[in-house]
């Protein structure tokens, strides 16, 4: 289990899984096998396979405990879900909340949760399956939607265009149902330490989380970004982004912003051990990973 001490703020990586995904090819429509290959001697064993040549991708929570409160960032793709269209979300059984367990956190003390965006694989945990209805995992929480996003995706769904897996209904609408969402505009502050912030493109009302303890600034960057590959070639978009010229746009403004701050960031789908820092190399960036702050 990853940890950094920010101050007077912990943070834990809370891993769900983390294996050999996805073809470059496939994650990023625009990439070519030239570029891959030219890449191969940093990428290869820690971030793309040797073997199969596919990148390698976690799927984690960050836990955050500043002096006030314990936050939950992101909930992965959860168990028991029926997932058709994808399979690798779909009835699974991950040792997530045994995770949250050795993290010595029990998820009635778990005080908001935030989803940076309303896609499958951060909503999954929201809930939890008990005798046949979907409720909420973190029972004390409230949980943390961008409005912005939430109205993009109500209407999606209400329009009867949405065809993707029903995880709105098992992962978003029991929120409502239970009382426990807050939609929030895009620069909410949860406390002293930790506050949102819009980096929309990816989805619409896609949130950053700044975390501040006096001097440091960590920031957790949601889907920004899904692979390192990305610092090096920041026009590669995923096959996931929803506005595509605004996703270039945030991506390249917050590798610019945060190579000056020098801020620890941690994106949502980057491998172990899961945090790191831009630096700038040639016409773009490297991400060096980092085990501590
Ligand atoms: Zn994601």
């Amino acid at each position: 289990m990853n940890k950094w001490i920010i101050g007077e703020v912990e943070i834990t990586r809370v891993l769900e899984f983390e294996c050999p995904l996805l073809d470059p090819l496939d994650l990023f429509p625009n990439a070519d096998k030239e570029t891959i290959e030219y890449n191969k001697h940093w990428l290869q064993p820690t971030l793309q396979d040797p073997n199969s040549g596919l990148l390698i991708l976690s799927f984690h929570s960050f836990l955050i405990q500043t002096p006030r409160h314990l936050i939950l960032v992101d909930t992965c793709g959860g168990n028991d879900k029926k997932r058709p269209q994808k399979p690798r979300y779909h009835m699974n059984s991950w040792p997530y909340l045994e995770n949250l367990e050795i993290a010595k956190i029990h998820p009635n003390e778990i005080d908001y949760v935030l989803c940076t965006h309303l896609h499958v694989d951060h909503v999954g945990w929201n809930t939890r399956l008990v005798n046949g209805n979907w409720i909420p995992t973190f029972p004390n929480a409230k949980y943390l939607f961008s409005e912005r996003e939430w109205d993009f995706w109500k209407e999606e769904y209400l329009s009867g265009e949405f065809k993707d897996d029903p995880y709105a209904e098992d992962s978003i609408l029991p929120i409502f149902k239970f009382n426990q969402a807050l939609l929030v505009d895009d620069n909410y502050q949860i406390d002293d330490w930790v506050g949102l912030e819009t980096t929309p493109g990816h989805t619409p009302g896609h949130l950053s989380v700044n975390i501040r303890s006096g001097p440091d600034l960590v920031v957790m960057s949601g889907d920004i970004m899904h692979h390192p590959l990305q610092c090096v070639e920041p026009n590669w978009n995923s096959c996931f982004c929803v506005d595509p010229i605004k996703s270039i746009e945030t991506r390249k403004k917050f590798l610019a912003t945060h190579e000056k701050t020098q801020a620890l960031i941690m994106p949502a789908h980057f491998p172990t051990p899961g945090a790191g820092r831009i630096i700038g190399h040639g016409n773009a960036y490297k991400f060096n990973f980092s085990e501590k702050f």
